[in-house]
């Protein structure tokens, strides 16, 4: 009976690993069609500077509605697009797109800060990456100033030499250059305080760790003191609630993100 139950259950095993790959592989193929015919959309997230509330920036948020799965996350379908060979054309999608609307809001009179695209790792070891950044730019009639990139340390350090020459290269437009997730990776801090980049976005492990036992805030001290030693700006990510807004705050953060100061929503919400 043993084997028989240790046979089933590679059965199953099997099953659901055919599934899954099965899925993968839809989800490649439908994603070719979505880039070419629609199903993709931004949703916007508001960045509020945190001394007076006063909006500091705004991150562009891939959205994809499958027609028969209905909504994939990006945490599943970005890596996917990475394996795939399309987050090129993806990349290049969602910078066009996200600049177009950052120019429909200056033209508005609606100042919203930055408006900050994050920027894979395929994209940053591609030789065409600064390019396609002046192109975006051109096209949309965006000043520079008002774009913003957001890399993980996993993308800045991947081919360190070349990546550290495209991102001088971008910020010598003028664009702001933001590392995501701050102190989620595996980078060392020497490495990191090399990068020429102008913000550090602390990862959002760090605000839901302000209440635990081993209480993470005086890894986010150092975060702001590092920073501030650096002359880049501090922006905190998650946060969910006033207590956790109230201590960022407190701790001298920048600018601040989270469900608590506004959900990701679509342009016209
Ligand atoms: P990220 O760049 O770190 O973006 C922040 C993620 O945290 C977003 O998830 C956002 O919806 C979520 N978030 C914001 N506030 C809170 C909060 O208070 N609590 C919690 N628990 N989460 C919050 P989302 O939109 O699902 O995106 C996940 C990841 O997918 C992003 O993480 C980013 O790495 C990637 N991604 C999304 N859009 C793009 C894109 O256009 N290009 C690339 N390359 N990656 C993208
Ligand atoms: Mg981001
Ligand atoms: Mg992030
Ligand atoms: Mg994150």
């Amino acid at each position: 009976h043993a084997k028989q139950g240790g046979r089933n259950a590679i059965v199953r095993a099997t099953a659901r690993f055919g599934q899954e790959a099965l899925r993968r592989t839809r989800l490649v193929t439908d994603l070719h069609a979505a880039l070419r015919g629609g199903g993709l959309t931004l949703h916007y997230q508001p960045l509020l500077e945190l001394e007076t509330g006063a909006p500091w920036a705004t991150e562009a948020l891939l959205r994809w509605t499958h027609p028969v799965l209905g909504p994939v996350s990006p945490a599943e379908f970005v890596p996917l697009a990475e394996e795939g060979g399309l987050m090129l054309d993806l990349g290049a999608w969602v910078l066009r797109a996200a600049c177009a609307q950052a120019r429909r809001w200056l033209d508005a009179g609606e100042y919203r800060g930055r408006m900050s695209v994050n920027v894979s790792a395929v994209q940053l070891a591609h030789p065409g990456f600064v390019d396609g950044v002046e192109t975006a730019l051109r096209e949309s009639g965006l000043p520079p100033e008002a774009l913003m990139l957001e890399l993980t340390e996993t993308a800045a350090l991947r081919d360190l030499d070349a990546s550290r020459a495209r991102m001088a290269q971008v910020r010598e437009l003028g664009v702001w250059l933001a590392l995501d997730d701050f102190g989620a990776g595996q980078a060392n801090l020497h490495q990191l305080a090399h990068l020429p980049v102008d913000v550090l976005k602390v990862d959002r492990s760090f605000t839901a760790g302000l209440d635990a036992p081993r209480s993470t805030r005086p890894l986010l001290q150092a975060a702001v003191g590092m920073a501030r030693g650096l002359q880049l700006c501090v922006v905190v990510e998650g946060i969910e609630t006033a207590e956790q807004l109230e201590e960022i705050r407190a701790l001298g953060c920048d600018a601040g993100q989270g469900y608590f100061l506004g959900r990701p929503q679509p342009a016209e919400a």
